[in-house]
Parts: C-alpha cells; sequence; structure tokens
C-alpha cells in the first residue's frame, strides 16, 4: 500500500517527506488510516543516536491511532471503521515465558519495535507511525472508545501505558503517595493515573511554570526541584517515585524522599550511565527498578480505564511540516504536554 510519511534518513538529520509500501494484507493483518501520531521523546533519542547506534531510513512513531480501513482474511478482532490503537512494538516470539504470561514488552527474543528495526522476517525495515497508512497483526493492536477524542488519545500508546503499567504494578492507590519526576508526556500522564487510582500526588519539576497545570491534571503537591529546602520536606514520604525525565538527572536526591520499602522506577532514559550512592538503598530497604511499556493485555485495560476515568493527554496538534520544530521544543521541555501530528497533513 502506498504510503505518505516523514523520515529521518541518518544520525540527527532533520525529518523530511518520504513515500514508501506498506505489505498487503496477511490473513491476521489489520490495515488502517492514521489519524494522529504522537510525538514521543524517545522518537528524538532513538533518530539523535542518543542511546546508541540506530537503523536508517527511519520512521519515527509508536502512538498511533487510527480507523481501520482493511481485515485480513482470517482477522476477527476489528470492523472495518474501527478506532484502533498501536504503540511501541507490533510483534514478538509468542512463545517465550513472558509472551505467554502476556508481558510481550519483555519478550526473552526483544520485542518487534513499532520502528528502528526489522519486522519479523529480519531484513524489511519497520517503518513507525508518522505516515498516513499502517499495517499491523491484529494481536499487537488495541480498541479504543469512541467517547475518547481521538487526538489526546494517540500518546496512551505509549506515554500512558509506560506510567499506568508501573503504577498498577507498585500497586498505587489510597494510602500511598506518588511522586512524578519531571512534567513531560510521561508525567503528566503517570500523573493523571496515580490522582485517578486514589494516591496522594507530588510532581517534581525543573519548570516553576508548570504549577498551576499540575493541580489542574491532579497533583496535590507540587515541587520546584532546584529548590533543595523544599525537597527537604519531602523526605522519607513517599511509598512509589516515578522517573519520567528525559535528561541526566541525579536520582540520589530523590532516593531519601522514599520512605521504608519505598521504589524509585525509573522510565525516562536518558542514555546516560547514573551513579548511585548504595548507603540510600540500604538506609530505608528502598528499591530502584525499570519498568518499559506495558503488554498488549494491559495496554487494552488501560484504555479501557481511560475511558471510564475520561483521561486524555493535554496535546498540541500540529502538521508534518512542523515536526522538526515541535522535536526541538520537546527538547527544550516546551510542551504542553504532547505533541501529536494530524495525519491528514502527511
Ligand atoms: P518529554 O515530554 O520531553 O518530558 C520529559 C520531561 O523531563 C520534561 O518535560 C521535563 O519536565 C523533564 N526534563 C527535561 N529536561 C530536563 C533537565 N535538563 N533537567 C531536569 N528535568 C528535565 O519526554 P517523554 O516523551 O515524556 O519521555 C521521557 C523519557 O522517557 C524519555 O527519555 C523517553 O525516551 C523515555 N521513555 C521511556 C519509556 C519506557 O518504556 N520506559 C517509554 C517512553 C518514553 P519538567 O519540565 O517538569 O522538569
Ligand atoms: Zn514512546
Ligand atoms: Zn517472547
Amino acid at each position: 500500500m502506498n504510503t505518505r510519511g516523514y523520515v529521518a534518513h541518518a544520525p540527527s538529520a532533520q525529518l523530511v517527506p518520504f513515500e514508501f509500501d506498506r505489505r498487503e494484507l496477511k490473513p491476521h493483518d489489520v490495515a488502517f488510516d492514521v489519524l494522529y501520531a504522537g510525538i514521543c521523546h524517545s522518537d528524538i533519542h532513538q533518530v539523535r543516536e542518543e542511546w546508541g547506534p540506530s537503523l536508517f531510513p527511519m520512521v519515527p512513531g509508536h502512538e498511533i491511532i487510527g480507523v481501520v480501513s482493511a481485515v485480513g482474511s482470517e482477522a476477527t478482532k476489528f470492523n472495518v471503521g474501527q478506532r484502533i490503537g498501536v504503540g511501541v512494538f507490533v510483534d514478538s516470539c509468542r512463545k517465550c515465558e513472558n509472551c505467554l504470561a502476556g508481558l510481550e514488552q519483555y519478550c526473552s527474543e526483544g520485542m518487534t519495535a513499532t520502528y528502528n528495526g526489522y519486522e519479523r522476517d529480519t531484513t524489511t525495515i519497520a517503518f513507525g507511525g508518522y505516515s498516513n497508512h499502517f499495517v499491523v497483526d491484529e494481536a499487537y493492536a488495541v480498541h479504543v472508545a469512541d467517547t475518547l477524542d481521538p487526538a489526546g488519545a494517540a500518546p496512551l500508546l505509549c506515554a500512558g501505558i509506560t506510567l499506568y503499567s508501573p503504577l498498577r504494578h507498585w500497586n498505587a492507590g489510597p494510602g500511598k503517595r506518588v511522586a512524578i519526576i519531571g512534567l513531560g508526556g510521561l508525567g503528566h500522564m503517570g500523573l493523571q493515573f496515580a490522582h485517578a487510582m486514589g494516591a496522594e500526588t507530588t510532581v517534581f519539576s525543573h519548570s516553576a511554570s508548570k504549577a498551576e497545570d499540575s493541580h489542574a491534571l491532579g497533583a496535590d503537591h507540587f515541587v520546584v526541584t532546584s529548590d533543595v529546602d523544599a525537597l527537604k520536606d519531602h523526605e522519607l514520604r513517599y511509598d512509589i517515585i516515578v522517573n519520567s525525565t528525559s535528561a541526566d538527572i541525579d536520582l540520589n536526591q530523590y532516593l531519601n524522599l522514599l520512605k521504608l520499602d519505598g521504589t524509585l522506577i525509573i522510565v525516562g532514559l536518558s542514555g546516560v550511565p547514573v551513579k548511585i550512592e548504595q548507603g540510600l538503598l540500604l538506609e530505608g530497604r528502598r528499591s530502584l527498578s525499570g519498568s518499559q511499556i506495558g503488554g498488549v493485555a494491559e495496554l487494552q485495560e488501560m484504555m479501557d480505564f481511560c475511558a471510564e476515568h475520561d483521561i486524555t493527554s493535554w496535546i498540541e496538534l500540529v502538521n508534518a511540516d512542523n515536526i522538526n520544530q515541535a522535536w526541538d521544543r520537546t527538547v527544550a521541555s516546551d510542551v504542553k504536554y504532547r505533541f501529536v501530528i494530524d495525519a491528514s497533513t502527511f
């Protein structure tokens, strides 16, 4: 299927228009017209090779919402005309312990990423969601409620699930204190989820200008991280702290804010190794952990949770020819709180 999108041809290159073919439908595939694609900071990290070598040409995008246009001969999960969402991976081995447990994001063979990697055939470069058409195996796509604003729902496919999954895993809820470091695309979703789950919530931000929005998104407390005294007031308070920043920050100043048995979860991935003061972990039997997106079943659960609680991303809609500018503004933490591309402009 002839497809238009935006591509980076080399590391750190500007994105430019690109035409390519999507595969013909296999029996379990669905094709869809993309409505909206979110801009995740991971798109930027990968084109700029901040996590190591990448694969080019690269069509980024793993927060994809569309409307089904065709279904394969044996596909049963979607009907033509229904809304559909695709996130960070489009396949996995389907037989390892983790895949069988619905944790495809931790597939022992490695998940098949939506872009910046090869499809399961190991030779075709996977092109992501910055494009007007998409083809995916139905098992790796989710339903999106018609009641959700589709543009605001696109970022749920990565930013949303990346915060929803650890908050569920570490049991955020009533009686728990949850802090989110960084109010970006991921952070502002985590804040809404933690609040909806019933936890007491705090935002730690390096942007003083985000205080008002934080409270509107459900924060009980807002702390500017340059205020060392204010941070001290939060020592020994938290059950869960999630670091969602894209930058290399000192995590040690947050470990002390955890109470006994509290957990600091890393989801932000600057690509820079961190140095931890081990004593801070020993003192309160604290844990330092990481979490990566979520499996297909949990992605659907989160979509349904969002429909039930009327949660979507706060977005700024851009046309395809503004992608490069939107990337620069994302790096400058100047987006409220996710750029989403209108796919009709590809
Ligand atoms: P984003 O929208 O750019 O948000 C990142 C936030 O980090 C900013 O809004 C800012 O929040 C904070 N920040 C940025 N520069 C900073 C600096 N120099 N010092 C302190 N704080 C700074 O990015 P995103 O799309 O949410 O992604 C965040 C990170 O998560 C990225 O590294 C991304 O690759 C990663 N990620 C991980 C997963 C996963 O599965 N674990 C999934 C998706 C993305 P404040 O202005 O509030 O300080
Ligand atoms: Zn992402
Ligand atoms: Zn597997």
